[in-house]
Parts: C-alpha cells; sequence; structure tokens
C-alpha cells in the first residue's frame, strides 16, 4: 500500500473539479498542495463533451435579469429548486463567463464583437453562452492550460477512487485503484471536495460517456452522506437513433422542428407557446406520447423515433454554429442534416440528484464539499432547464474552491487514517473482489441493469413497474455477490474497474427506485402514470435516501421558497 498527503484532493477533473482547483490555486497563491484525481485523463472527463452552452444573463440592457433568469429556473424546476440557491446562481454565472474569456476560452461572437448568446429550453431569453456546438471542450482546455501554470497541482490520472476513509466523523483519505502501476494508494487530505460527475450509465440508452457511472455518489452514500432528489433523472428529447449521442438543444436553439410521421411540428399540441424550446421534461413526453400512440418511425431494436429537422437552417448556419452535430450524423448514419432530418428519441441524460451539499457546496461531514453534478445545491429541483449544469459547475466550482482555501487557511490538520480501514480496504479489492471466480459476469449484470432501468424508470413511471424493477435490482445484487473477475493481473485491470462501476451502479439504481417509488406525485422528470398531478401538500420537498446496507431509508427536508410560491406551469 502507498500513501501520500495533500491539502486538498479533488475527486473529478471535470469542470467542476479544475474550476475548483483554479480557484483554490488563486487563493492561496500557489501554496496549497492540491492532489487532482480521474479515473480517465484529464481531459477525457465527459464535461469536454458539453456542446450547446452555458447559461448566464450577460445583457439586462436588452431585456434580461437575474429576476427572469432565476424565475425561468425555479419555473422548470416544477418548484423543487430552493429559490436562495437559484438567486446565488443567476447572480455569479455572468462572471463565470467573463473568467474564462479571459482564460482564454473562444466564445461565439455576434457581428458586434460581443459573446454570442443562443436561445435554450425553457429559457425566456437567450442565455446559452457558446463555442460554436464544442463548448465544454473549450471550458475545459481553458481551465486545464491555466492549471498548469501553478506547481503546486499533482494528477493521479487513471486512479480509480473506491472509497472513503473516516476518522471520527471526519475524512481523513481516500482509497484508490492506481490502474497504472496496479497499486492500492491511500491519500491523505486535509478537505476533500467530490466532483466526479453524474450516472448516465445507469441507463441503456444514455448521452453519456461509458466512464459515468455515479462512483462519487456511491462511495459517499456508503459513507454515510445522504442522497438527495435522485428519482429526477432528465430524460434530453435528442438523443441520435440508435447509439444515444447527443444533439444538442442548440439544434432547437437554432430554429431546428421536431417532427412525427405526418410531417407535424407536435409541440404546437403540448407547448403551443414555447414549442420546441419548451423544458426538457415537457419535450420528452411529448415525443414519448407520439410514439405511443404510433405517430413515430420505427426504429432498430426497439427504438423507434422522432425526426429533428434542421434542412431549414440552411449550410451556413449549420456548418458555423453546429459543426460538429453535422460531423456526428454523417460519420455515424451517413446522413447529411444540411438535407436530411434526423433519427431522435428521447435519452437519459443528467441527473438532478446526488449527494446533498449545502448553498456553499458544504456536506454533511465537516471537511467533505461536492460540487458539479454529483452534488445536490437543489438548484434544478425537478427538472434542469438546458445550459444550466454546465454554468453551475463552474459557479460551485468556484464557490467551494473558494471556501476549501478559506478551510485550509484556518489551519485544519489531517486526520489519522485508520490503518485496519484501509487495509481491509485493499483486501476487499484485490482479495474479495479480484480472486473471485464465480460464474456470474459483471458485464452481464451491468447490461441487465441498465436495460431495467430504462424500462422501469423511464419517462412514464408507476408504482407496480418500478417495484418490479425494485426486485429485479435485488436479485442482480445477489447475483454479484458470485462475479468471477476474469483478468487477475493488477495492472490497467479494467475489468476490474468495471466491477467497482457496476457495484456502485446497483446501489445508485436501488437508491434512485427506492425514492421515486415513495414520491407518489408527478413533478418535473418524475412523472407517473398512476399519480399524474403535482402534490405540493404531500410532496413539495428533498427526498433525503440513506445508505443502511440493506433498503434505503428515506427523510424530507422542506424546499426553500423565498418569492415564488407554486403554481400550474404552462409553456
Ligand atoms: C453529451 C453531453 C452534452 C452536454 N451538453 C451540455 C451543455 O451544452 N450545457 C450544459 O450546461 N450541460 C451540458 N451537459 C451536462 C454537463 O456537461 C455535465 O453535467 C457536466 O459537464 C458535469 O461536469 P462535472 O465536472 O460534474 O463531471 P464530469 O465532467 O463528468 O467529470 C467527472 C470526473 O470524475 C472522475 N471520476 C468519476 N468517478 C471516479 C472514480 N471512481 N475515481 C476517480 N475519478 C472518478 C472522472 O474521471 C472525471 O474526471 C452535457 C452532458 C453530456 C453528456
Amino acid at each position: 500500500m502507498e500513501q501520500a498527503s495533500h491539502d486538498v484532493l479533488i475527486l473529478g477533473t471535470g469542470l467542476a473539479g479544475l474550476r475548483a482547483a483554479v480557484e483554490i490555486c488563486i487563493r492561496s497563491r500557489g501554496q496549497a498542495d492540491v492532489a487532482l484525481v480521474s479515473k480517465v485523463q484529464v481531459m477525457r472527463s465527459h464535461s469536454v463533451c458539453a456542446e450547446g452552452g452555458t447559461g448566464a444573463v450577460m445583457r439586462p440592457e436588452e431585456g434580461d435579469s437575474f429576476e427572469l433568469h432565476a424565475w425561468d429556473t425555479v419555473k422548470g424546476s416544477d418548484f423543487l429548486a430552493d429559490q436562495d440557491v437559484v438567486d446565488r446562481f443567476v447572480e455569479k454565472s455572468p462572471d463565470e463567463i467573463r473568467l474564462l474569456e479571459h482564460w482564454g476560452v473562444p466564445w461565439s461572437r455576434r457581428e458586434d464583437g460581443r459573446i454570442m448568446q443562443r436561445p435554450f429550453g425553457g429559457h425566456s431569453f437567450p442565455r446559452a453562452c457558446m463555442a460554436a456546438d464544442k463548448t465544454g471542450f473549450f471550458e475545459m482546455q481553458g481551465l486545464y492550460d491555466n492549471l498548469q501554470r501553478y506547481s503546486n497541482v499533482k494528477c493521479y490520472q487513471e486512479c480509480f477512487a473506491t472509497s472513503l476513509i473516516l476518522n471520527g466523523g471526519r475524512f481523513a483519505g481516500l482509497a484508490l485503484y492506481d490502474a497504472p502501476s496496479g497499486e492500492f494508494v491511500v491519500l491523505r487530505g486535509r478537505a476533500l471536495l467530490i466532483a466526479s460527475g453524474g450516472l448516465g450509465n445507469l441507463y441503456g440508452f444514455t448521452t453519456y460517456s461509458q466512464t459515468v457511472t455515479g462512483d462519487g455518489q456511491a462511495i459517499a452514500f456508503r459513507a454515510g452522506l445522504p442522497l438527495e432528489d435522485l428519482e429526477f433523472l432528465q430524460f434530453h428529447p435528442t438523443g441520435l437513433v440508435p447509439s444515444g449521442i447527443l444533439m444538442t438543444e442548440g439544434c432547437r436553439g437554432e430554429g431546428g422542428y421536431l417532427r412525427n410521421n405526418k410531417g407535424e411540428r407536435f409541440m404546437e399540441r403540448y407547448a403551443p407557446k414555447m414549442m420546441e424550446l419548451a423544458p426538457r421534461d415537457i419535450v420528452s413526453r411529448a415525443e414519448m406520447t407520439e410514439l405511443l400512440e404510433g405517430r413515430g418511425f420505427p426504429g432498430p431494436d426497439g427504438l423507434d423515433y422522432i425526426h429533428l429537422d434542421l434542412t431549414h437552417l440552411g449550410a451556413e448556419r449549420i456548418n458555423k454554429r453546429l459543426p460538429l452535430i453535422r460531423e456526428v450524423c454523417m460519420k455515424f448514419l451517413g446522413i447529411d442534416p444540411i438535407t436530411q432530418p434526423i433519427p431522435i428519441r428521447p435519452v437519459a441524460h443528467y441527473s438532478m440528484g446526488g449527494i446533498e451539499a449545502d448553498i456553499d457546496g458544504r456536506t454533511r461531514i465537516e471537511n467533505i464539499w461536492a460540487a458539479g453534478e454529483v452534488a445536490c445545491h437543489s438548484l434544478h429541483g425537478a427538472n434542469r432547464l438546458g445550459c444550466n449544469s454546465t454554468a453551475e459547475c463552474l459557479v460551485w466550482g468556484g464557490i467551494t474552491g473558494a471556501e476549501i482555501a478559506k478551510y485550509l487557511a484556518n489551519g485544519a490538520g489531517f486526520s489519522e487514517v485508520p490503518a485496519a480501514l484501509a487495509r481491509d480496504e485493499e483486501s476487499r479489492l484485490f482479495h474479495d473482489l479480484l480472486q473471485q471466480s464465480g460464474e456470474e459476469s459483471p458485464a452481464r449484470i451491468r447490461r441487465e441493469l441498465r436495460t431495467l432501468m430504462d424500462r422501469h424508470a423511464g419517462i412514464y413511471r408507476n408504482g407496480a413497474s418500478m417495484r418490479e424493477g425494485l426486485e429485479r435490482i435485488a436479485e442482480l445484487k445477489r447475483r454479484f455477490r458470485k462475479i468471477g473477475i476474469q483478468d487477475r493481473s493488477r495492472v490497467y485491470n479494467s475489468n476490474l474497474m468495471q466491477a467497482l462501476e457496476t457495484e456502485n451502479m446497483l446501489d445508485l439504481a436501488e437508491a434512485l427506485l427506492t425514492s421515486a417509488v415513495a414520491r407518489e406525485e408527478s413533478r418535473g422528470a418524475h412523472a407517473r402514470t398512476d399519480f399524474p398531478k403535482r402534490d405540493d401538500e404531500k410532496f413539495l420537498g428533498h427526498t433525503m435516501a440513506y445508505y443502511t446496507g440493506g433498503k434505503p431509508r428515506l427523510e424530507y427536508k422542506p424546499v426553500t421558497i423565498t418569492k415564488w410560491k407554486p403554481v400550474e406551469r404552462k409553456y
């Protein structure tokens, strides 16, 4: 076993993790010793895939305002967002856009030279600042390049975090499988930021990279931190069929249409005012209804689809604003969106829920913070608006970075890593798991789990089907105890890492469905056919799921409402 110590450990090098690292370096004048941990190389974090844009109020003089952005976000959230958190978010996000501008992000420009912003779903003003349709990539590059100025930052790349080690209720160390060396490593830290991203791969049809498996949520959950609002899983309206690759909302922001097999722009029936630019939960349900009622096109493997039609936008606009979309369509399907409609359907995209974190990103453990998609600051409530996530990563990357720098400056020390706990974890990995020779294949269990989630925890849900899903997860968990790992070597053992991911996914799937069954109402992305109405009397609250070793225990906490009482959502 190897050990190393750093002032602060940052688990995850996506937008949230990198933004926090830069902030800590700035605030500590490069003095803080920062360790970045990622199971992939830094620039392979999912954030590089973000396409459409980052939301911020940049033009008050043209009619936008913090108030309007906040209202759109609260209404989009189906009134489950904490309104103090939303206020803080909208006020801070423009500064992040300007910071990235200074750090070299090549924002797309208007004719007058100002940063271009395009319309996005559920926003009543064009707010998505963009670098063509490769926004995340350029934001990541800007942050990563910036970090190179600091010598006190160490990257542990291709290191897989397996658990948190606590001592007396405080964070002491992070247990890692270091894939390039094959070693078990414990990193000690005075503070930890969890910024390990989402959990999209719980689903079979998803926009997310294969690596996005909710590890951070799962290890925090098992360490005793509650997971908040996990039942709210966003389905994005436009996943390419059959791969699931995201066709950014920017396609509709640029003026794209959705059409059924009769050529109708069916959104007229569901959101007559905002049409294709209604919030994602509403557009995804509309598409699903069209498909269920037979107005879609037959697709492979049951993946019937709808058309995303950009043909009226013209070659120049598509080439300039949506070059990646065109390239992906041509390479993956051999179709050219300049002249042909794109086959799409709703696709699992984003987790509104995550590790409970307060408005400063602090969790219930004194020296652990969380930021980015892994966290639930209660900004998105029951449904996130497009382009608010990269903005959230930047804003709470900045906030948690500043909070952690303050905490370090106050002189907080290290906690001892209990030797027995570290030894137990090493033996769990290399003895219990790696040496297992059962007949069950972790890959098969993972595949079955993802299909099950598509079926039992999809856009439309009901109690009976979700309970069946839970029984099947319990069965998969039993089977997981009998897995065999084929590759027994220590170096770059992807079998081992995938087994660890599958174990995490099983715990999260159970927590998600348990939270979903208990919420007997429909709100935002959680649409129940057996409880089709929102029920503010009983369920205007955040679900908190706790790990017990068996069925997760649920509690609720109130929503912070400062200005806007819940009303009916109409678009
Ligand atoms: C295709 C796509 C397009 C999107 N487009 C937009 C958009 O245009 N606008 C918008 O606002 N949002 C968009 N989103 C959502 C947004 O990009 C994500 O929510 C956001 O980038 C997440 O960033 P993050 O920093 O939280 O995590 P990520 O970027 O996912 O990074 C997670 C990090 O954690 C590390 N990690 C995870 N588990 C472990 C482990 N066990 N051990 C070690 N390291 C680990 C990973 O290696 C990685 O470095 C999009 C998402 C997708 C999938």
